[in-house]
């Protein structure tokens, strides 16, 4: 009788993540917002450290003049990512409105909202060539009006993967991803090497995948200095049981191989 009842144990065993020859864990690092200083003061030295990123583009802060930087970037072998056109956020949070319309989230429904994305993703395209991109949601907002949109966003087949900020959420199980909705860590204003390590000490020793999210380096907004950005580039880089890659790379290896 005895094995009977291990069967529900064997059933909820964890689905563990399968990462490349030598690696314990991955950590993917994702830029919102498509802010010029990213290009000024991140693109530089992630390319120094040999360290591939994914920066989630947000159509009105994209300068004209910056697109071809941001099309050499992505041929680089940097991740463009899509983060709407207008950052819609609940209301009180970022109230934007377009030509006097509310412009919240919660003003748009669900058809709206992926159509927003969709043509996003046109702008992408015209800069990278590749029809299909992650997502990172505004503000980690997934409900507009007529509830959540994660689900129909991957449904309608132009984003592979979407983030969400948890805080501090990170895949360990394999059982439990859900791809429209990625755990994150974000870094707040300020932040420095020491802020970070917990959070990668936590996804190491789950063998697992973090994602941590930046704003502003060195400028902008939610800023976190250039030194201390810095450091954490140097510390990844010397982890050789940390797999730094962008966001698409890590989760299309993790769900091919963790079968
Ligand atoms: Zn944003």
């Amino acid at each position: 009788m005895m094995w009977l009842a291990l069967i529900p144990l064997w059933n909820v065993q964890a689905q563990k993540v399968q990462l490349p020859k030598g690696k314990k864990a991955a950590i993917v690092l994702t830029y919102d917002d498509g802010l010029h200083s990213q290009l000024e003061h991140v693109v530089p030295v992630l390319d120094k450290y040999k360290i591939k990123a994914t920066f989630f583009l947000w159509a009105g802060m994209v300068q004209e003049e910056d697109i071809p930087i941001w099309r050499k970037v992505s041929k680089k072998g940097h991740e463009l990512g899509n983060h709407s056109l207008y950052h819609p956020c609940n209301a009180g949070i970022n109230p934007d409105t377009i030509s006097g319309k509310c412009g919240s989230l919660e003003c748009y429904s669900i058809k709206e909202m992926v159509e927003e994305i969709r043509i996003m993703n046109l702008m992408l395209r015209a800069i990278d060539g590749k029809s299909v991109h992650p997502y990172a949601y505004p503000c980690s907002q997934t409900r507009v009006w007529e509830g959540d949109f994660s689900k129909p966003l991957l449904e309608a087949g132009f984003v592979n993967y979407a983030r969400t900020d948890d805080e501090g959420g990170f895949i360990s199980d394999l059982k439990n991803f859900n791809p429209a909705l990625v755990s994150s860590f974000a870094a707040h204003a300020g932040y420095k090497l020491e802020d970070f390590l917990p959070y990668i000490n936590k996804v190491r020793e789950a063998e697992g995948v973090g994602v941590i999210i930046f704003h502003g380096i060195g400028a902008d907004w939610l800023t976190v200095s250039d030194e201390e950005h810095l450091r954490l580039i140097q510390y990844l880089a010397k982890q050789r049981d940390i797999w730094v890659a962008p966001f698409s790379t890590v989760l299309d290896y993790i769900t091919k191989n963790s079968k």
